[in-house]
């Protein structure tokens, strides 16, 4: 089977681990502040803080911009959950804003329409996470007008990201947000094996998560409430969590990082061939915005039904028979038990459900091979026509 989604590991990033295992320290060493410091360079972003996973940076955030009991945060239901979770995480209610049909992502015109009745209702959002899917980055411009607007704080869930830019600047700059998220899941852009990082501008905000991901402690005598009673001294001031990552993830992500945009171009060269193979067939290939450059993390055709005789479950399982490790990102979050549980109707936003119906993620990774592509091409056509 084709997977989906695949690292790529090379001897220098072997290397990178391998002296890690050897020096002193396998954690809380000299290597995760350097690639701290090597992200924050890449995306232009003030602070980084490097977490055991985006969800967790995803969980701090929220925490940092004082998300808790009462409020609300708004997100896309066509992500993973955990970009949602993260406000159930710090008792915050979570609601849906519906994407726009063509790139997927969560629609502004929907937001700003459902900002007005929230308004009316007193029921305004504290936070809204924008998700970049597949790498293409939402529409930030308008949503940091709302968020001036109406008061809100923007925590980008760019876990897909990495590398892509957004009307000339990275994505991970926070010109439009507060806080931006990564992943570095193995099928994520660059991989830590396990692992996240959160940047941000805003000092304030920067010192929170920096006390968050390590049980609330410092050591900096400057933030210390009391005296210091010795050399041993530290203080708790907030409740935190043990989020870190290891000096051994980061090597391995540091040394990832070098070749990012090479994997980046790579995925765009992948792409742009899917694009012609798939030009006669009856798909919808990803619709790429003029103000956004996609990591393409993810390839999703939808599938024109009115032109197919089959439905998307016979043509996702014929794929997945035929050696084609088809997926779907993502069943919309508030079909889950859990969120049902919740009172959500499980036909809650109308595009996200046709995009359900119609949305299939193909193979796209930096080691994807042409005659693969050639393959996935004919099963498809085959299938379709
Ligand atoms: C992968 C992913 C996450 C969670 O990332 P982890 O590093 O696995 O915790 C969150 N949001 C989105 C959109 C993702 O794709």
């Amino acid at each position: 089977m084709i997977p989906y989604g695949r690292q790529n590991i090379n001897q220098k990033d072997i290397d990178a681990v391998v002296d890690v295992l050897k020096s002193d320290f396998l954690t809380q060493g000299p290597v995760l502040p350097k690639f701290e410091k090597e992200i924050s360079k890449y995306c232009h972003s003030q602070f980084a803080f490097a977490v055991n996973s985006a969800t967790s940076a995803l969980h701090i955030a929220c925490k940092a911009v004082g998300l808790s009991e009462g409020d609300w945060l708004w997100t896309s239901p066509v992500t993973f959950v955990a970009s949602a979770n993260c406000g159930l995480y710090c008792d915050a209610n979570v609601d849906f804003v519906d994407i726009d049909p063509k790139t997927y992502n969560l629609c502004t015109q929907a937001l700003k329409v459902k900002l007005e009745e929230a308004k009316i209702k007193n029921k305004l959002p504290k936070v809204i996470v924008p998700v970049h899917l597949s790498g293409q980055s939402c529409d930030m411009k308008p949503i940091r007008e709302l968020a001036d607007e109406y008061n809100f704080f923007v925590i980008e869930d760019a876990s897909h990201a990495i590398g892509g830019r957004y009307a000339d600047n990275s994505v991970g700059s926070c010109q439009y947000s507060d806080i931006t998220v990564f992943s570095f899941h193995p099928v994520k852009i660059i991989t830590t094996g396990e692992g996240g990082v959160a940047v941000t501008n805003n000092p304030d905000l920067a010192a929170k998560l920096s006390l968050l991901r390590s049980h609330g402690i410092t050591r900096d005598k400057n933030s210390m409430q009391y005296q210091v009673d010795g050399p041993w001294y530290y203080e708790q001031l907030e409740l935190g969590y043990n989020y870190r990552m290891t000096d051994i993830q980061a090597a391995l992500g540091l040394s990832q990082l070098s070749r990012l945009d090479e994997f980046i171009e790579k995925r765009h060269t992948l792409a742009a061939c899917y694009n012609e193979l798939f030009a006669e067939l009856p798909v919808t290939t990803p619709y790429q915005s003029d103000d956004a450059y996609s990591s393409y993390h993810l390839y999703i055709i939808r599938l024109q039904l009115s032109k197919i005789k089959k439905d998307k479950k016979t043509v996702f399982s014929e794929l997945r028979e035929a050696g084609v490790g088809v997926n779907l990102h993502y069943i919309p979050v508030y079909k889950q038990p859990y969120y049902r549980r919740l009172g959500f109707p499980n036909d809650y936003c109308p595009e996200s459900e046709k995009y359900y119906d119609e949305a299939i993620s193909l193979p796209l990774f930096p080691d994807l091979k042409h005659d693969e592509q050639l393959f996935i091409a004919d099963q498809l056509r085959e299938i379709l026509l």
